[in-house]
């Protein structure tokens, strides 16, 4: 029988490779890990056979359980909406940032957009005029941890604690308890998805990352989102975590383009 870890890594494996989604680690910070993310250390080469007959010594039974029931909410994160027309999301990572987090509501403003801010605590913490600005604009509020670590080198205890500071603080700032989370890099481990659910929320992956936090220029960042997106696409960005103005450029030229040839953008509830 497959141990929880391993149901849970395969889970993270289908659903990434079910959407096309071996992308690189979506942060700047500390990016080590160029992979697909949901490192395995589930050997591949465990044979256990999905119809084998049942062994004797667990055959007491009628009817064998085929899983074990899963423990509290957990999910898999949302790796895009389920939308069949020209519906998505746009979320903005690591802010906020008092440069630049004003000059992306101003353009989200302009164009009637409201946007999903995945904020990391520390930040939150230094800027909580921002963060009220974020929410009184109709954006959402998201917990992106405290401190940005990666989650798969941490314990769970801390794991619990960068989570419930950040939601606690963003809950004070807003009066609104964060419901989605994102794991720095998109690196999620099965701790960070039960410490997750524990606390409430819902973890929140995407399908078009134009890999903006590398600085790959405006005119690049824009042709990677416009060549990517489809119905139902979430679309990471950065707001913070260093100079975004390729970002903020970019936003400028591909959103025009995209409410032009018929996209709407949601805040998942
Ligand atoms: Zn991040």
């Amino acid at each position: 029988m497959l141990s929880h870890h391993q149901l849970v890594t395969r889970r993270l494996l289908l659903a990434v490779a079910g959407l096309g989604l071996l992308s690189m680690s979506g942060c700047e910070f500390p990016a080590v890990d160029g992979g697909d993310g949901a490192a395995p250390s589930a050997a591949p080469g465990t044979p256990t056979p999905p119809s084998a007959p049942a062994s004797p010594a667990t055959s007491t039974g009628p009817a064998p359980t085929p899983l074990p029931p899963q423990p509290r909410s957990l999910s898999n994160p949302l790796f895009s909406l389920a939308a069949d027309d020209r519906l998505v999301a746009l979320t903005l990572d690591d802010g906020p940032d008092p440069v630049h987090t004003p000059l992306v509501l101003d353009i989200l403003h302009k164009y009637g957009i409201r946007a999903t801010f995945f904020l990391i605590g520390e930040n939150a913490a230094r800027q909580p005029a921002l963060v009220r600005e974020i929410a009184r604009q109709g954006h959402h509020i998201a917990n992106h941890t405290w401190t940005h670590p990666d989650l798969r080198s941490v314990t769970e205890t801390q794991i619990r604690d960068e989570l419930r500071r950040t939601s606690d603080l963003l809950g004070e700032a807003t009066g609104r308890t964060p419901t989605w989370f994102r794991a720095p890099g998109g690196d999620w481990s099965d701790v960070s998805l039960q410490v997750c659910a524990d606390l409430g929320m819902r973890p929140m992956g995407w399908s078009v990352d134009p890999q903006d936090w590398s600085r790959p220029g405006t005119s690049l960042i824009t042709t990677r989102v416009l060549a990517a997106i489809g119905p139902g696409s979430i679309v990471l960005n950065h707001d913070g975590g260093g100079d975004r103005s390729q970002t903020i450029a970019a936003l400028e030229t591909y959103l025009p383009v995209l409410l032009d040839e018929g996209y709407r953008f949601t805040a998942p509830q």
